[in-house]
């Protein structure tokens, strides 16, 4: 009778329990924060996601999510503007201009949201790159959670931004790149300037990107939690140092790895692959039948992400490495990876690669990463080190070479990068830190434990 009273309190603290979800309107953002909720759904919570007008029309468009979502009663979209008309572009040039415009108009929207939402969130998961919705919830009295959907190695970098200004280790100029940093407590044995997130390379203090990064940032102790997608193994100490400014810390990485493990024992995820899209962008799954027709390990794997913008003659150089490596490549050409300002624009370059290509290069738009990384064909991935494509490569075992573009990608390359190793040793390496993913959602691992803790937290909190 225990377990069915445990069972019947729970089912009735359920009901009240109503978790709002708020990503930063990137493709990166909407995929891991979609994965906590579908993760928070099987728990059995009731979660409402909040989506930019924006990109839910192109998720419903080449996602399946609403299939996947179908089998959660309790779940719902619900859509908000994202302040920028809808033909504005959106790329990682952009970035300010739409920070600024989610403070001036989504901000407001956010708070008529909250008001107007039945049944009212008991609790708020927003993303901490957007602190003006921590302040609206602190200010309506929701308890309020943060979610960084960066490595907890670039969150301590941009924490440690004010120690940096101040020892008059940034500014600096484009000089001597190799030179060690120390105020960052933690990294003083191995950062270089080069490491440092791509913001903290402003000539300027007052840099606008370089000043917002560090106040959101310093702001996430506002919030009651913080919530990490990383895991315990991978970045203990600097998780440590987190620790000692917010103490209420959940590491639930990798997240797609933690769903895709409870996934089966759950209602079962109704897709082809039994992986979870949540793509914003139409998949080509034509790859994988190229992939099929590969060895083991031969292929290498490129792609710089949703938001990296390469000129053309970064984009013939990588192509002339990747012709001369003599291995096949599978090479992801988003529409918009190369910058129009580069002479004869995208498609010029796409025709003369496409035409370069045939021999051994597969160039799509778009793929379902996560199965081209877990493809047995797949031996290397070249990568702009964004931190759901890093948490991707090590759970698949597969090592990466990095060109980091932007942002906290610096960092995210640092951290996983092993100096003077020799191929077989890389490869030994990314099967011990495979192993550690694995490890961290299975039952009783790290990221597993801190997942249960979160969902019986937001739990009584539902029900207090
Ligand atoms: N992605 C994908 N298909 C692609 C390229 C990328 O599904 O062809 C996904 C990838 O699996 C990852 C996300 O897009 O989950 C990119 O996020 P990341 O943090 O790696 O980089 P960002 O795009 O934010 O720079
Ligand atoms: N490493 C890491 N996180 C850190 C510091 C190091 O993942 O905060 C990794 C590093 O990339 C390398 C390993 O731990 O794979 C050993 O690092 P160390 O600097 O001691 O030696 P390296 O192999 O880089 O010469």
């Amino acid at each position: 009778h225990g377990d069915e009273n445990r069972d019947r309190d729970r089912d009735t603290n359920s009901a009240s329990s109503h978790v709002l979800i708020f990503p930063l309107p990137y493709q990166g953002h909407v995929n891991s924060m979609l994965k906590l909720a579908e993760l928070l759904s099987i728990a059995g919570l009731r979660v409402t996601f909040l989506n930019s007008d924006y990109n839910h029309h192109r998720l419903l468009s080449h996602s399946d999510v609403l299939t996947r979502f179908s089998r959660f009663p309790a779940f719902q979209f619900q859509t908000i503007s994202d302040g920028l008309p809808l033909d504005n572009p959106r790329s990682a040039h952009q970035l300010l201009q739409l920070f600024d415009s989610l403070n001036a108009t989504t901000k407001h929207l956010f708070r008529d949201r909250l008001l107007s939402l039945y049944p009212r969130p008991s609790s708020i998961i927003v993303d901490g790159a957007m602190t003006f919705a921590i302040d609206i919830a602190k200010e309506l009295g929701v308890p309020v959670f943060a979610f960084r959907t960066i490595s907890a190695c670039a969150f301590w970098a941009y924490f440690c931004i004010p120690r940096l200004l101040q020892s008059c280790e940034l500014p600096f100029n484009d000089e001597d790149m190799d030179k060690p940093i120390k105020s960052v407590p933690g990294m003083e044995t191995f950062l270089r300037r080069r490491d440092l997130p791509s913001f903290c390379r402003a000539k300027d203090r007052s840099d606008p990107i370089l000043q917002r990064v560090m106040t959101e940032t310093l702001n996430a102790p506002r919030a009651a939690a913080l919530i990490l997608n990383t895991l315990e193994d991978l970045e203990g100490p600097i998780l440590s140092q987190i620790r000692s400014h917010c103490p209420n810390l959940y590491t639930v990485g990798p997240l797609h790895a933690l769903l895709n493990s409870q996934s089966q024992d759950h209602p079962p995820t109704p897709t082809q692959s039994g992986i979870s899209s949540n793509s914003l962008w139409a998949e080509q799954r034509s790859c994988i039948n190229w992939l099929d027709s590969h060895p083991a390990k031969s292929v290498v794997y490129v792609s710089f992400g949703s938001l990296a913008v390469v000129t053309k003659e970064e984009m013939i150089e990588f192509w002339h490495g990747l012709v001369k490596s003599e291995k096949p490549f599978l090479w992801v050409v988003r529409p918009g990876l190369v910058g129009l300002d580069s002479g004869a624009g995208a498609a010029a370059v796409e025709e003369e690669l496409v035409e370069g290509t045939r021999e051994r290069g597969c160039l799509v738009e778009w793929v379902p990463q996560e199965e081209v990384l877990s493809h047995r064909a797949v031996g290397a991935f070249l990568t702009h080190s964004g931190w759901n494509s890093t948490l991707e490569s090590v759970f698949a075992r597969v090592p990466m070479i990095c060109w980091p573009y932007f942002a906290d990608q610096q960092m995210n390359s640092r951290e996983v990068m092993d100096e003077g190793a020799r191929r077989d040793e890389l490869r030994r390496r990314a099967d011990e830190v495979g192993e550690m993913a694995r490890t961290s959602v299975g039952d009783g691992g790290s990221s597993f434990s801190d997942l249960g803790r979160l969902v019986e937290d937001l739990r009584s909190i539902g029900s207090m």
